[in-house]
């Protein structure tokens, strides 16, 4: 007899470097071909007005509620 194994849920990445399990409650963008998720529509934001630094590192993501 086998066990059902407890299915993990599936993680998807942010654009800044976390985690998120239920991705339809965060803000996201198409980034070459591939979507991507923000922690915050305030990093949306950052990330929309230059995409490339954002996604090489270059800018940092802004603080949640300032
Ligand atoms: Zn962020």
């Amino acid at each position: 007899m086998t066990e059902a194994a407890a299915t993990p849920l599936p993680e998807y990445k942010t654009a800044c470097g976390g985690k998120l399990t239920a991705p339809t409650n965060y803000p996201s963008a198409m980034y070459r071909g591939e979507r991507v998720y923000f922690c915050t529509r305030a990093c949306l934001r950052v990330f929309e007005q230059d995409p490339d630094l954002f996604m090489t590192g270059e800018i940092e993501h802004p603080e949640d509620g300032g």
